[in-house]
């Protein structure tokens, strides 16, 4: 599943939108849980309460506002050349982000000899053309438009939904997922990383087994680790709902993603499917990254602050495990597929917010959110899981 949140400065008046707050195969796609998420997705009650606790716009002005801007493809171009060069400009690192926020001699954000150091990936090209695609686009053939620029821009992103719409055959991913956005071009740009998002969740689901879970990261890389659901669900880990009991869930009450990973339905699932969200918001940030240009002037989403808010949970929930659930801890670290996926997603992810570091349309609490992430005691839980691997 996947919440995402824009914010649009028009004017003089702030309009902040909370939209398509989309729920997905939270299992990956088991067909019930793609039953839910569709209802979820063209019912707009919970865009609507994430609207009424900002009190601000409702989503229909600010799609329309969007829409408009949509004209101007050329201004939106510009711009993006503008967010480019401060790109350019500010290389600051995580690592280095991590050295000038906090105490010093914290351990590094991520270790050069360790799994999540050594993960990599060819970046999206962020500056091919797409303007020849959206010029010829055709609603009619909206699938094909979305493989095209997919694989002009973000390969992994074509992949995934290509092998989500085939492999997960009782539902097309792209089919539900791009419901309402293919009226034109600029439209479904900005659902793309949904698409994405929800098709890697059906990919995964389509793969997995009833005790494992794969995680898709790459053409090339493909995880599948047992057990790690919830006991309740036949596993050996807790419902990530547990991680609500923590001394963080105070410092952060800001969560926008809470009630619906960590509250209610879905959040007696177990580290499986923090790990599976995790690996999904990756793939929504890259493709928020690679299709930056396509954010009308003045709009921020909450690209930054989906994967920022799963790596504060991951570190939650191995802080949970060590000092409330030692089993569950010493499974998941004693496990080398699960040190594996987390330090996997760990130097993935890292790779993308290092790359969108300081894009101001790329994210909306993202700031707090990082000080969050790079809490010296919580970065010790990811240095757990390296000497459990044995790294240096
Ligand atoms: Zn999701």
């Amino acid at each position: 599943m996947r919440r995402f949140q824009v914010k649009s400065v028009v004017a003089l008046a702030m309009t902040v939108a909370a939209l398509g707050v989309t729920a997905c195969g939270d299992d990956g796609g088991s067909a019930a849980d793609v039953m839910d998420d569709t209802s979820a997705t063209s019912g707009d009650t919970s865009a609507s309460d994430a609207l009424a606790e900002d009190s601000f716009a409702p989503a229909d002005t600010a799609v329309a506002a969007d829409t408009a801007v949509a004209a101007d493809t050329a201004v939106a171009t510009d711009t993006a050349v503008a967010t480019d060069t401060a790109v350019a400009t500010d290389t600051a690192t995580p690592q280095d982000t991590a050295t000038t926020d906090t105490e010093p001699g914290p351990a590094p954000v991520v270790a050069p000899g360790c799994i999540d150091g050594q993960y990599d990936e060819t970046l999206p090209d962020d500056t091919a053309s797409v303007t020849a695609l959206a010029n010829a686009y055709s609603a009619a053939s909206y699938t094909t438009f979305i493989d095209q620029v997919l694989a002009t821009r973000y390969p992994v992103g074509q992949y995934l939904v290509a092998r989500g719409v085939a492999e997960y055959t009782q539902q097309s991913c792209v089919a539900i997922f791009a419901q309402g956005s293919t009226g034109t071009a600029k439209q479904l740009l900005g659902q793309l990383s949904t698409i994405v998002h929800e098709c890697g969740h059906f990919l995964d689901g389509a793969r997995g087994t009833f005790s494992g879970n794969t995680y898709v990261f790459r053409p090339d890389l493909a995880i599948t680790c047992d057990g790690g659901d919830s006991r309740d669900r036949f596993g050996n880990t807790f419902a990530r709902s547990e991680i609500t009991k923590d001394e963080y869930d105070a410092l952060w009450p800001n969560d926008f993603y809470k009630d619906t990973y960590l509250v209610g339905a879905g959040s007696e699932q177990g580290f499986n499917m923090v790990a599976e969200e995790a690996v999904q918001y990756v793939n929504s940030l890259a493709t928020d990254w690679a299709f930056r240009d396509n954010l009308g002037s003045g709009v921020s989403i909450s690209a930054r602050d989906g994967i920022l808010t799963f790596l504060f949970y991951i570190e939650r929930y191995l802080r949970w495990a060590r000092l409330n659930d030692a089993q569950a801890h010493q499974f998941l670290l004693s496990t080398p597929c699960w040190r594996r996926v987390i330090l996997t997603i760990w130097g993935r992810a890292w790779l993308y917010i290092d790359e969108s570091e300081g894009i101001s349309s790329l994210g909306i609490d993202d700031a707090e959110l990082l000080d969050l992430v790079l809490r010296p005691e919580l970065l010790e839980e990811i240095d757990r899981v390296r000497a459990a691997e044995g790294c240096p």
